[in-house]
């Protein structure tokens, strides 16, 4: 009977294709009525992966990944893909909602968009004339968020405006990368994934939490050979993916990073020529880590010396094509923005900043690239 529904399942057939379902008998989306595809991006997550989306009868019935898109290359994550049942949740809030009973007793009436902007208006006039307009605050989340947050507040007047979710996220990363190189990541990790040899991960659980273009790229990565140590309390995903699990215990990888930064000092192991041209202070730092022995971090993060000296050599083999990925959501213990500035630290004696644009220097005659570049 199903494939009969199949064969029979064309726009003419659409009444007897529903006694079919009616009977629990369901065709294929695709013979359900005219398919229309759209183009547009992901929301599920800040990272706006390039969807293609199939609708029959003004419905979404599928979400893929667009090829043509440099962040999604035809795939989505699982979230991604899920994306068409956010849609249509039952539990999906609609329409503006007012609370019209205690604060905590979930009552609340449905209103029109004009209404809730009238109200919403009504009340921020009602501040500022006893107050200021500085009285009020605006917080945003994602996509969307810059007119909220950005545009908004200066046209209202008001100086407070915040993203939460950044101080819960990649804050600490933004301070030390501002402390240490003077200028701010932005948005997405400029990890070169494509010449990477050696890949060190501290708490991040690619495969887990990750985005999907840091999926792909970590997987290709580690198809090609490049090494993987994970940092991780936790057998994570990607742990069982790594050729170094380091299991520490939480809340000490600075001083993992210190020791690291002693035995690629201490064994000349780091990029002199990266760190004569092109940092300052290094005298005041290998002053500074040389009491950071692995036998002095191992009591405190549960590793052993050898795993310390083990892992540090390990980069330093690969490098400059060896990188701490400074990763997402790095708002962890309280040290945060030092453990950052430590991981840009080492990311510099490792020479791995601008490591490609030396490598294309380093091009072969014949176009051919140089897979062991000197410092
Ligand atoms: S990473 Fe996943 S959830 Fe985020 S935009 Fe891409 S597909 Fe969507």
């Amino acid at each position: 009977m199903a494939v009969a529904a199949l064969a029979l399942a064309d726009k003419s057939l659409q009444p007897f294709v529903h006694s079919l379902n009616r009977f629990g008998i369901q065709t294929p989306w695709y013979k359900r009525g005219e398919v229309r595809t759209t183009y547009n991006y992901c929301d599920m997550c800040p990272w706006r992966c390039g969807v293609v989306v199939q609708s029959v009868g003004g419905r979404v019935v599928k979400i893929d990944g667009n090829p043509k898109d440099p962040k999604s290359r035809g795939m989505l994550c699982a979230r991604g893909q899920a994306g068409a049942s956010f849609l249509y949740d039952p539990d999906r809030l609609l329409d503006p909602m007012i609370r019209t009973g205690a604060r905590g007793a979930n009552q609340f009436r449905k209103v029109s968009w004009n209404d809730a902007l009238d109200y919403t208006a009504e009340k921020m006039l009602k501040i500022k004339a006893a107050h200021g307009q500085e009285a009020i605050a605006f917080f945003g989340h994602t996509s969307g968020d810059f007119w909220f947050t950005d545009h908004l507040p200066q046209a209202w007047g008001s100086p407070n405006a915040a993203k939460p979710s950044m101080s819960l996220c990649t804050s600490p990363r933004e301070e030390a990368a501002t402390l240490t190189f003077g200028r701010a990541i932005g948005n997405h990790e400029p990890v070169d994934w494509e010449e990477a040899r050696c890949i060190i991960l501290i708490g991040t659980h690619i495969g887990e939490d990750a985005r999907n273009t840091m999926m792909q790229d970590f997987a290709r990565a580690r198809g090609r050979g490049a090494k993987v140590i994970v940092v991780d309390p936790r057998f994570s995903s990607v742990s069982m993916k790594s050729d170094t699990w380091l299991p520490i215990k939480p809340g000490t990888d600075l001083a993992l990073l210190l020791a690291w930064m002693n035995v690629l000092i201490g064994e000349s192991l780091y990029d002199k020529g990266f760190v004569d041209t092109w940092t300052v202070g290094f005298d005041q730092l290998a002053a500074h880590v040389k009491p950071f022995t692995p036998e002095w971090a191992a009591p405190i993060t549960d590793l052993t010396p050898d795993q310390i000296r083990q892992t540090a050599r390990m980069m330093a083999a690969a490098r400059p094509q060896s990188v701490i990925v400074p990763g997402r959501h790095v708002t962890w213990y309280g040290d945060d923005s030092q453990r950052m500035r430590g991981i840009y630290i080492i990311n510099a004696l490792l020479g791995a900043l601008g490591a490609a644009r030396r490598l294309y220097q380093r091009r072969l005659p014949g176009g051919a690239r140089a897979t062991h570049p000197t410092p």
